[in-house]
C-alpha cells in the first residue's frame, strides 16, 4: 500500500509539473505567434523619443484594421493625443475599443494608414522599441509563473524591492502581497498565490507604474474592481498619467470626463468626438450614456 501510494503521488507531483511547463510553452508560443505577425523591416532603427517623453504625440492616421481579411475592424480611424495629454475611448462592446490599444502596442500591424508616436511610424522602428516606451494595462492580465516580484519588476527589470513595493502600494495591492506567506517572494499561479481578477489587473497596473513609461493605454484598467477600489486606483492612474501621453478606454464615463478628447467608437468607426462639455452640448450618443449611467449611480 505504501509502495503503491509513494509512486503514484510522485507521478502527481510529475504531472502538475508537467501541466505546468506546458501552460508555460503554450503562453511562449501565443507570444511568438505575436512577434512573427509583426516583424521588424530590414535595417528598422529603435524610436526616439526625448527622456522626458515631452515630444510622445500619438497619432493615428486614417487606421484601417482587419484581424481576418474578410472583416475589417476599424475604418479609417484618425485622432491625436498631444505629448502629455490624454484621450478616452468609449463604445460598446465589440466596437474596436480594445483593438486600438493594442495597435498602438503593436501587437499587430495596421494594413492601410500609420500609427506614429513622435512622428515616427511604428512599423519602421524596431518593435522592441516601441513596447519598452509603451506601458499597457490590458483588459486580461496574464501572470508569469513566477514571484509576485518578477511579475511586478517585469515592468522594469532590475527595480528594487522597495520601488516595486511603492508601485504595488500605488495600485493598492500591497497589503494583498505582504498577507501571502512569503509576500513578495510567494509564487504567483495555479501552486502558488491565486490572485482573482481584480488582483492581477492590480498587479499590471505596479508593474505599468513602475515601468514608468512615456505613453501609457489602460483597457478598461480598472473595469474588474468594485467600485470602491475603483475610485481610489482610478484616482492614482491619473496622478501617474498627469503628464504622460495616454490612451484611456473605459466603461464607467466619470473616468473620462477630464480628458483632451473623448472618442465614440461604435462599428469600427468613430462616431462622435470631442470634450465632455461639447460631447454633452451635441446631445448625441455620449450624452444619452452619460445620463443613463448617471441615473443608475
Ligand atoms: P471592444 O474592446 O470595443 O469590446 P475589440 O477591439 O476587442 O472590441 O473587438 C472588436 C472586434 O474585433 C470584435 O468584433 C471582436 O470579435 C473582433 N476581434 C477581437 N480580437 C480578435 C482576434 N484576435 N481575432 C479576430 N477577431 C477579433
Ligand atoms: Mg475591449
Amino acid at each position: 500500500m505504501i509502495q503503491l501510494y509513494i509512486p503514484l503521488n510522485f507521478l502527481g507531483v510529475i504531472y502538475r509539473e508537467i501541466k505546468q511547463s506546458l501552460t508555460d510553452l503554450e503562453k511562449m508560443f501565443t507570444l511568438m505567434e505575436r512577434e512573427r505577425e509583426i516583424a521588424d523591416v530590414p535595417g528598422a532603427q529603435p524610436l526616439q523619443l526625448a527622456a522626458d517623453g515631452a515630444d510622445a504625440t500619438v497619432r493615428f492616421e486614417d487606421v484601417t484594421f482587419a484581424y481576418d481579411p474578410a472583416r475589417t475592424i476599424l475604418h479609417g480611424i484618425s485622432f491625436e493625443i498631444p505629448a502629455g495629454k490624454t484621450v478616452a475611448v468609449v463604445g460598446p462592446s465589440g466596437s474596436g475599443k480594445s483593438t486600438l490599444a493594442r495597435l498602438l502596442f503593436r501587437f499587430y500591424d495596421v494594413q492601410q494608414g500609420r500609427i506614429t508616436v513622435a512622428g515616427q511610424d511604428i512599423k519602421q522602428v524596431t518593435q522592441s522599441s516601441v513596447r519598452s516606451s509603451l506601458g499597457i494595462v490590458p483588459q486580461d492580465t496574464v501572470l508569469f509563473n513566477d514571484t509576485v516580484e518578477y511579475n511586478i519588476a517585469y515592468g522594469r527589470p532590475g527595480a528594487t524591492r522597495t520601488e516595486v513595493e511603492a508601485a504595488a502600494k500605488a495600485a493598492h495591492i500591497h497589503a494583498f502581497i505582504a498577507a501571502a506567506p512569503k509576500a513578495y517572494d510567494t509564487m504567483v499561479g495555479e501552486r502558488g498565490l491565486k490572485l482573482s481578477g481584480g488582483e492581477k489587473q492590480r498587479v499590471a497596473i505596479a508593474r505599468t507604474l513602475l515601468k514608468n513609461p512615456p505613453v501609457m493605454i489602460f483597457d478598461e484598467a480598472t473595469s474588474a474592481l468594485d467600485s470602491a477600489n475603483e475610485r481610489a486606483i482610478q484616482a492614482e492612474l491619473q496622478s501617474v498619467a498627469q503628464n504622460k501621453t495616454t490612451l484611456v478606454i473605459a466603461h464607467r464615463l466619470s473616468t473620462v470626463v477630464d480628458a483632451h478628447e473623448i472618442l465614440v467608437m461604435d462599428a469600427g468607426r468613430i462616431i462622435e468626438r470631442g470634450n465632455h462639455a461639447q460631447l454633452l452640448a451635441a446631445n448625441g450618443r455620449y450624452a444619452s450614456m452619460w445620463a443613463l449611467q448617471q441615473s443608475a449611480e
